[in-house]
């Protein structure tokens, strides 16, 4: 579930594959990795937009070899020189095709880095809408991507109308680990771990402050979703 903390090799085993690249687009058919770096002094700029509902992700640049020397210098790419699309073309047509009425949205997981091997799960996303925009002399990539509740079944056609979610930012996921030191606040456990709102959304809570967000093990996680209810 969202906001779930999990091991590098968690992931790979959940979509199936060795993630390396930032951006993979129709894993198996059925849905979108994305892998954020949000951080301050992060290679792309991502943004959260919209209260926390909206993630505006950076596409990706030419990679760095013999034909590009500085990959910060050009335009991030559509196609490769064969013609065949990058990541950046797949995502931006399929969100073209949403935009214009023509797909329902690309269903999109996205992970993100909280230290090395250890990534928390930022919950599922729909793509709705990219586009080009220029700064620093060059045009980049953006993605707009919808957060949604819950998992969604895969086989099934996208939501029309999904319950909208908001996401915890990433530095607020970073000083969070850092004050509870990689540990459930109420016994100390290190695995299965959740960023946890301390007063839920529901009841008002923010997630934009560190001191509503708690590290809690899933035991604790549920003991306390079962009082909430
Ligand atoms: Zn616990």
């Amino acid at each position: 579930m969202a906001d779930n903390i999990i091991s590098y090799i968690e992931m790979c085993a959940r979509e199936g594959t060795n993630l390396q690249a930032g951006m993979n687009f129709g894993l198996g058919g059925t849905h979108s990795v994305i892998l954020l770096s949000l951080r301050p002094n992060a290679p792309y700029h991502d943004r959260i937009e919209d209260g926390g509902f909206t993630l505006i992700y950076e596409g990706h640049d030419h990679p760095k070899n013999r034909m590009c020397a500085n990959p910060k210098a050009v335009d991030q790419p559509e196609f490769f020189p064969s013609g065949r699309p990058t990541q950046n073309g797949r995502f931006y047509k399929a969100a073209t095709e949403t935009k214009d009425g023509k797909l329902p949205p690309e269903r999109v997981r996205a992970y993100e880095k909280i230290k090395p091997g250890i990534w928390s799960y930022n919950g599922m996303f729909h793509l709705i809408d990219s586009w080009r925009e220029r700064g620093d002399g060059r045009s980049v990539f953006k993605f707009r991507l919808e957060a949604v509740e819950g998992e969604e079944d895969l086989a099934m056609p996208t939501s029309a109308s999904p319950v909208r979610r908001r996401i915890i930012p990433t530095s607020v996921k970073l000083a969070v680990w850092k004050r509870d030191a990689g540990r459930c606040v109420q016994c100390g456990a290190t695995d299965e771990l959740h960023f946890d709102h301390d007063l839920p959304w529901s009841k008002g809570g923010t997630s934009i402050s560190i001191d509503n967000v708690q590290l809690l093990c899933m035991r604790h996680n549920l003991k306390k979703s079962a009082k909430i209810i």
